[in-house]
């Protein structure tokens, strides 16, 4: 039984919604005749599953991409040939394009696609200057004062009022994401059913945690044809940074409320030292990750959507920037105004995340429990399929 019945998809004249999507659906069919890039990646074992390729099907197959460019490089078939394959390129494309195809509310599609940067710096900006000077007006001794000791950052800002505003844009984001992988997965999902199965979900985790495919064949290929693990190491550095301060703020949030403890910590205290370990991460991680972004090919980049893309990096490397910053001098006279841009820029980041390139992060996590489904059915079939030859009811051979 081929992988394409098992999967129920049979081929059909295809419409586009979108242009790139169109070339996707080319280069893909390109690819499934060609295979030779199939060891890279799970994109074309994916591929290869399937004869025809709807508009839910290359956004799956997009999301799976991490654009780690081996296939350009490899492929003998790139411009300046004729059939003019570049599968990074134009799945970068659809890719972005799938952020706004899905985002929710629908009035926000597009909204920071080119202007990504700016928005998301205004926004951090105007919070800060709410912020100092909400503070300035009350009493400027508060805003520009030596505070120590526990309840010191709360004299800027109430740890209600901080607690509350935060919270809102949190969820605010969190139930924007939620609506959006609703739609992602409904899209892609047919006919595989729900998101719930465990041992996908395990393999997906195993496979995003350890960025399986972002090294290509022998590294991931940035400004030329000589690949590196750079791009991967600065990834890691920048995905557990965020997630060890994620924990910083977890674990202070029970010290708070759980144990009576209020912030600031001592220096060898767990959310201080999570919290720096991880701001450290993410601060080299993120620099990386920019200056290989502005040194990439040309020839690999989704050039109109780079604002968004590069939004994200620069919003979490001021967060850890910041952070840092705060921690260094939480003593001195600057506190105030460093406690006003770290809430700016954790807003910002907060409010933007829906429409960020952090929905790659998602989108890629759902494909990749897709993909891990798929495998699982193909091999239960054919076991299925060897036990009915072995036992003599697959049929007699011609
Ligand atoms: S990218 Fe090029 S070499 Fe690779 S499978 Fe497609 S056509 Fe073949
Ligand atoms: S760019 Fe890398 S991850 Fe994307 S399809 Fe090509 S080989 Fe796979």
């Amino acid at each position: 039984m081929s992988a394409t019945s098992l999967l129920n998809v049979e081929p059909e004249a295809t419409a586009h919604r979108t242009e790139a999507l169109a070339e996707a659906d080319r280069l893909m069919t390109v690819c499934n005749s060609c295979r030779y890039c199939e060891g890279l990646c799970a994109v074309f074992p994916a591929m290869e599953m399937r004869r025809a390729f709807p508009d839910g099907d290359l956004n799956y197959l997009a999301n799976l991409c991490h654009g780690c460019g081996a296939c350009y490089y490899d492929c003998q078939f790139a411009p300046p040939h004729e059939f003019n394959v570049n599968v990074p390129k134009v799945l970068a494309q659809v890719r972005n394009d799938s952020y706004r195809a899905y985002v929710w509310p629908r009035w926000c599609a597009g909204m920071f696609d080119r202007n990504g940067l700016w928005i998301s710096i205004i926004a951090a900006l105007s919070v800060a200057a709410f912020i100092v000077g909400f503070a300035a007006y009350q009493d400027r001794s508060v805003l520009f004062g030596v505070h120590t000791g526990p309840g010191a950052f709360y004299r800027l800002m109430p740890h209600n009022s901080m607690a509350f505003v935060f919270g809102v844009a949190f969820l605010y984001s969190l139930i924007a994401m939620i609506m959006g992988v609703r739609m992602f997965w409904r899209s892609i999902a047919e006919p595989l059913g729900p998101l719930d199965e465990p041992l996908s979900l395990w393999d997906a985790s195993k496979d995003a945690g350890q960025l399986r495919y972002l090294n290509g064949d022998e590294g991931c290929y940035n400004e030329d044809e000589y690949p590196t693990d750079r791009r991967r190491n600065y990834h890691h550095l920048t995905f557990y940074g965020f997630l060890l301060c994620f924990a910083a703020t977890s674990v202070a949030t029970a010290y708070h409320y759980f144990f009576g403890r209020v912030a600031p910590y001592p220096w060898w205290d767990l959310p201080v030292v999570l919290g720096t370990v991880g701001g450290i991460g993410m601060l080299i991680g993120t620099a990386g990750l920019l200056s290989a972004k502005l040194r990439r090919d040309p020839a690999l980049i989704d050039q109109p959507r780079l604002g968004m893309d590069v939004a994200f990096i620069v919003i979490l490397f001021l967060i850890s920037l910041t952070g840092l910053a705060l921690l260094i001098l939480r003593e001195t006279a600057a506190m105030g105004v460093l406690l006003a841009l770290h809430l700016g820029v954790v807003f910002a980041f907060f409010i933007t995340l829906p429409y960020s390139k952090f929905m790659h992060g998602i989108y890629r996590w759902v494909a990749l429990v897709r993909y891990a489904k798929e495998r699982r059915l193909i091999l239960a079939n054919e076991a299925k399929g060897a036990a009915a030859t072995s036992t003599g009811q697959g049929g007699a051979r011609p």
